[in-house]
Order: structure tokens, then sequence, then C-alpha cells
């Protein structure tokens, strides 16, 4: 069983999160305070989604504190302001990831997934296309698929996530480190320009479906 730790002393957002998590099939238990946080954090935890302003201990500092004790559970923040973004997750606080309020839940649960995942191996392969991840290489039906480096990434960020919508934000955060002021034109050429390589036709494509108004799905058995 995987387990959530979500340290949040706002009911409001603590009590639907819980649930919607624990609807992703988690074991959650739900923290008010910094300090029953962190001592709860220590025990076989797979995933901290931590608040940073809370009660008794400031989450930046439980964050640093469970690194300090070399404890490597990974560490989803939610913050209100985005200029604290840089502290979270720079080098200082040692969080990996973060979500900023108010945020879509679809998009915390995305995130918390890909987290979980660090652990375990990559997903790297769907019907007919392989990553072969060291070797920065795509395969379609075996055969070498030349890739530009963003078009390899955005590949794997997709096939990792095959099966499920991987919303723009996340893409242009994760494929080109950067935030999402509106448009996406970079990403609608690379999807253009991967569906040729892989043969898909954008009309009807087997691969690489775009979801309207959010984002882009590789079909898992694609
Ligand atoms: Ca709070």
């Amino acid at each position: 069983m995987t387990r959530v730790l979500l340290a949040e002393d706002d009911t409001a957002i603590a009590e639907p999160l819980a649930r919607a998590l624990r609807r992703e099939g988690y074991e959650v238990q739900v923290h008010g305070d910094g300090a029953s946080a962190l001592a709860g954090a220590q025990d076989g935890i797979d995933l901290v989604v931590l608040d940073l302003g809370l009660p008794s201990m400031d989450g930046l500092d439980v964050c640093r504190e469970l690194r300090a004790r070399g404890n490597a559970v990974p560490v989803l923040v939610l913050t209100a302001r985005a200029d604290e973004v840089d502290t979270v997750v720079g080098l200082d606080a040692g969080a990996d990831d973060y979500v900023t309020k108010p945020f879509r839940l679809a998009e915390l649960l995305a995130r918390a997934r890909a987290l979980l995942r660090r652990g375990g191996p990559e997903p790297t392969a769907t019907g007919r296309v392989r990553i072969d991840v060291d070797a920065r290489q795509a395969f379609l039906d075996d055969q070498v698929v030349q890739l530009t480096a963003k078009e390899f990434d955005l590949l794997r960020l997709l096939v990792r996530e095959s099966g499920r919508v991987v919303p723009r934000e996340q893409i242009m955060r994760e494929v080109w480190d950067a935030d999402w002021y509106g448009s996406t034109k970079t990403l609608d050429m690379h999807i253009s320009w991967l569906r040729r390589k892989l043969g898909d036709d954008a009309g009807q494509p087997q691969f690489i479906s775009t979801v309207r108004g959010v984002g882009f799905r590789f079909e898992r058995d694609a």
C-alpha cells in the first residue's frame, strides 16, 4: 500500500485532498501541524504533500529537517506564493516538486503519481513504441526513430504517462523548463513533428491524442 502523508492545516483543503488521494488508492494520514508531520514522516511514508504555512513548524523547516536527517522521501510542496518556489525546490529546502494554490486536483494527483514513480522503474514502452532512456533513443517497431533532443524529452514524458492526459502546462515545465503563460505553439509544433515521425495521422491519431483544452495523451496500447 502506498502511504501518503498530507501536512495541511486548512481543513477546507486537507479534507477534499485526502479524499482524492484515497480514491487514488493511497493510504493517507493527515497532519495539521509541522511538528507532527515531521514525526509522522519518519515511518515508511512514500510521499509527503506539504503545505508551507503550518502551525508549530513551518513547512520549509519540516522539509529541511527531513533532509538533514537523511530522509529522502519525495516531498511535494503546496505553496500559495509563486515567489517562494525557488527556495522550495532549490537545494535549500530539498523539496522535489511544488504545486501553487489554488491548484487543480488533477494536476496535483499527476505530480504525486510522478514522484511516487521515481522510486520505481519509469514506464518506457507502449505497444509499438519503446524508449531507451540511457541511450536517449526511441524505437517504433524496433526501428530507431530519429528525434531531436526536445522531441525525445516530449516523447519520453508522454510514454511515461501513457494512458493519461498530460496537461500542457506540465509538458511546458518538464520539457521546456518554462512556466506556462498561455502560448504553447512550440509544443503544438513538436507534437506535430512527433506524430509525423511516428507515422501518426493528426486527423485520426493512433499514438498521440489531443485532449482539447487540457493537453495530450499517448495511447497505452498504441
Ligand atoms: Ca496553511
